[in-house]
C-alpha cells in the first residue's frame, strides 16, 4: 500500500519512468515524483484491532456464563459432601 506524500490520499499510482526509475503521480492532488509513502499492512492494524476487540468480548461473554455454572458445581459439590458426611 503506497499514499502520497502530500495529500496522504491512497489515491496514487506508478508511473515507470523513461530511464527505468519508477515515480507516482497523485490523482487527489496533482504530486508526481519518486518519494512515496509506503505501509506494509495498511489495513491490517485495524482489522487486528477489531478482531481482538471481538475476541476479548466472547472471552467476556463465556466468562459470564460459565461463572454460575462454576458456583452451580461448588454448590453440588457442596451438598454430596454435607450428605456423604451426614451418611
Ligand atoms: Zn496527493
Amino acid at each position: 500500500m503506497i499514499r502520497c506524500p502530500r495529500c496522504n490520499s491512497k489515491e496514487i499510482y506508478s508511473v515507470v519512468g523513461g530511464y527505468g526509475g519508477n515515480y507516482y503521480r497523485c490523482k487527489k492532488c496533482g504530486y508526481s515524483g519518486a518519494l512515496v509513502v509506503e505501509y506494509d499492512n495498511d489495513e491490517v492494524p485495524e482489522e487486528e484491532h477489531v478482531l481482538q476487540k471481538e475476541y476479548r468480548e466472547e472471552v467476556h461473554e463465556y466468562e459470564k456464563k460459565r461463572r454460575p455454572l462454576f458456583w452451580v458445581i461448588v454448590a453440588l459439590i457442596l451438598i454430596a459432601a454435607i450428605l456423604f458426611i451426614r451418611f
